[in-house]
C-alpha cells in the first residue's frame, strides 16, 4: 500500500484530499497543528485503519517512521483574514515548513507536490494569468507575507528538483469553494452565505468590480491528483476560468439563498486583486483535466452545507 503524507489535513483542501486519496487505496498520514483547520473536518475518518493523525506543526522538524511515497503540502492559511491576523506564521510556513517537507522528501525518497496559489501572480497585468507570467506582487504590503512565501516556496523546490534530482509537483490554485470551508474565515463565498443565513446584509468591498473565477472543490481535488501522477515538474494552473465580478457574484448569492438581504458597500482591502481567472490551457494539454461543475450547483451544495451547521456554529462566525 502507497503512503502518503498531507499536511493541512485538518483544514478545506487538505481534508478532500484526504478522502480522495483514502478512496484511491492509499495509505494517508494527516498532519496538521489546527491553526486554521477544524478536527471536525476528519473526526469521520476516526476508525479508518488506513489513516493516521499526527498533531504538528510543519515548522518544527518533522519525523515519520518507515516508508513514505508522497507528500502533499498544504499546511498554510489561506484567506487573507487569517494571513492577516498571523502574518510571521503564514511565512513560516511556507518558508521553514516546505523546506523541512523537501528534506522529509529527499530522505524517503518521496515525491512532493507543494500548494501554491494564484496570489503568486498578485494584482495580475496579464489577464487571464498564464504560468509564464512573473506576476505584480507588493513584496511589503499586508499579503506579502502569503505571496512571498509561496513565491519562495515554488523557488526552493525548484531548487531541490534541480540540484537534489527530486520529484516535485507545484499547482498554482485559483480560489475554490465547497463543504468544509470555515464560516468566518473571512473568504467572499462563507462571507456571503453566512450573512445571508444569518440575515445579515452582503459586504462588497470596494464597488464590486474587481472580479474573482471559483473553481468547486471536487474539480480541483481531480486536478490535483492527476497533476501528482504526472511527469511535469513546473507550475501548473488549477481553477475554473467562468470569471465574475464582486458585485454579479453577491447578486447570484442573494438569488441563490432566497434572502431578503440588500448589498452594502465597505473598503476595498489593500492590495485587493483587480481580475483574476486561470488560463487552464496547460492542465487541459498536459493533464486532460478541465472543471465539470458549474457555479450553479456548486454553490448550491456549498450553501447546504452552511445551512447544515448548528446555530451556534452560524453566529460563532460573526466578527
Ligand atoms: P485551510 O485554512 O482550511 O487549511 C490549512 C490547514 O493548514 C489548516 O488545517 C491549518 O490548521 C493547517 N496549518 C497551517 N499552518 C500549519 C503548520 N505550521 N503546521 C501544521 N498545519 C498547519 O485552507 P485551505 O483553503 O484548505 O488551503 C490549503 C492550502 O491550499 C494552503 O496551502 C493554501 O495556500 C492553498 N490554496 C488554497 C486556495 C483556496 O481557494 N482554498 C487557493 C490557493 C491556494
Ligand atoms: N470580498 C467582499 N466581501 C467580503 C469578502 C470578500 O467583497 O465579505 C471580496 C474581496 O475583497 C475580494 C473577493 O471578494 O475582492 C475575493 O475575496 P477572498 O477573500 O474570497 O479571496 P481572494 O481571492 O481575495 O484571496
Amino acid at each position: 500500500m502507497k503512503k502518503v503524507l498531507i499536511t493541512g489535513a485538518a483544514g478545506f483542501l487538505g481534508s478532500h484530499l484526504t478522502d480522495k486519496f483514502l478512496k484511491e487505496g492509499f495509505y494517508v498520514i494527516g498532519m496538521d497543528n489546527f491553526i486554521t483547520g477544524d478536527k471536525k473536518n476528519i473526526s469521520h475518518l476516526a476508525d479508518n485503519p488506513n489513516f493516521e493523525f499526527i498533531e504538528h506543526d510543519v515548522t518544527e522538524y518533522i519525523k515519520i517512521e518507515g516508508d513514505l511515497h508522497y507528500i502533499l503540502h498544504f499546511a498554510s492559511p489561506a484567506s487573507p483574514i487569517d494571513y492577516l491576523k498571523i502574518p510571521i506564521q503564514t511565512l513560516k510556513v511556507g518558508s521553514l515548513g516546505t523546506h523541512n517537507l523537501l528534506g522529509l522528501a529527499k530522505a524517503k525518497n518521496a515525491r512532493l507536490l507543494i500548494a501554491s496559489t494564484s496570489e503568486v501572480y498578485g494584482d495580475p497585468l496579464v489577464h487571464p494569468q498564464t504560468e509564464e507570467y512573473y506576476g505584480n506582487v507588493n513584496t511589503i504590503g499586508p499579503r506579502g507575507v502569503y505571496d512571498e512565501a509561496k513565491r519562495f516556496q515554488e523557488s526552493i523546490t525548484m531548487a531541490y528538483h534541480r540540484f537534489h534530482g527530486l520529484e516535485t509537483r507545484i499547482v498554482r490554485i485559483f480560489n475554490t469553494y465547497g463543504p468544509r470551508m470555515r464560516l468566518n474565515d473571512g473568504r467572499v463565498i462563507p462571507a456571503f452565505m453566512g450573512q445571508a443565513l444569518r440575515g445579515e446584509d452582503l459586504t462588497v468591498f470596494g464597488d464590486g468590480m474587481q472580479t474573482r473565477s471559483f473553481c468547486y472543490v471536487d474539480d480541483q481535488v481531480e486536478g490535483i491528483y492527476k497533476l501528482l501522477f504526472s511527469d511535469y515538474s513546473y507550475p501548473v494552473n488549477i481553477g475554473n476560468p467562468n470569471e465574475i465580478t464582486i458585485k454579479d457574484f453577491a447578486e447570484e448569492i442573494i438569488k441563490l439563498t432566497n434572502t431578503e438581504q440588500k448589498i452594502i458597500y465597505k473598503d476595498l482591502p489593500v492590495d485587493d486583486p483587480m481580475q483574476r481567472q486561470p488560463d487552464i490551457s496547460l492542465a487541459k494539454k498536459l493533464l486532460g483535466w478541465y472543471p465539470k461543475v458549474e457555479r450553479e450547483e456548486g454553490m448550491l451544495k456549498t450553501f447546504n452545507y452552511f445551512k447544515s451547521l448548528s446555530e451556534e456554529e452560524l453566529h460563532k462566525s460573526e466578527h
